[in-house]
């Protein structure tokens, strides 16, 4: 058993029992705590939409890096042609797809926003926006299953990605039990 709910020693804030829960069936053994010294440990926020460094190059490990490039490129092989370009960028990323908040390579250290499309006016909300996506640059997971870890098998059919945003802001940032 976690610690639920539990004050950590030197820590500012706790979490409530719900936000231990829903984050250890994400990842097995994985606290809100590791996710928050993710936070801390250098990671920073770039307005994707005029990045125009590659995929590969935007990924922490070259390997994943160049896997990731190839699947952009075959995916969006007519934009590439239609724009003269070789490889795919972090900006053709939300150029593609206007329906795209973020984009966060794994082990980039970078969480690519949109920047026109975020909320930032609440302080709220982009801490649970963070808690997501550092999700994906930390420990690469995927929507699709942290979608079903937190509220379900086959939730990832129904609903979108900002329902991960939005279950961290009602149970880890601003519901009960969390200060
Ligand atoms: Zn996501």
């Amino acid at each position: 058993m976690s610690p639920a709910g539990a004050d950590r020693p030197g820590e500012a804030g706790r979490f409530s029992d719900t936000c231990y829960e829903g984050v250890g069936k994400i990842k097995s053994g994985l606290e809100p705590w590791d996710i928050v010294a993710a936070a801390s440990n250098g990671i920073k926020i770039a307005d994707g939409t005029t990045e125009t460094m590659t995929i590969s190059q935007a990924y922490g490990d070259p390997i994943s890096g160049r896997a990731a490039q190839a699947v952009f490129n075959r995916d969006h092989a007519a934009y590439l042609r239609q724009h003269g370009l070789a490889d795919f960028r972090v900006k053709d990323r939300f150029a593609v797809d206007s329906g795209v908040h973020a984009y966060t390579p794994v082990g980039g250290g970078v969480i690519y926003i949109s920047a026109g499309l975020l909320q930032t006016s609440r302080a709220d909300r982009n801490q649970a926006f963070l808690m997501h996506e550092i999700l994906h640059n930390e420990w690469g997971l995927d929507d699709s299953d942290v979608l079903d870890a937190l509220y379900g098998k086959g939730a990832r059919d129904k609903r979108p990605p900002a329902d991960i945003t939005e279950w961290f802001r009602k149970n880890c940032v601003s519901g009960k039990g969390n200060s």
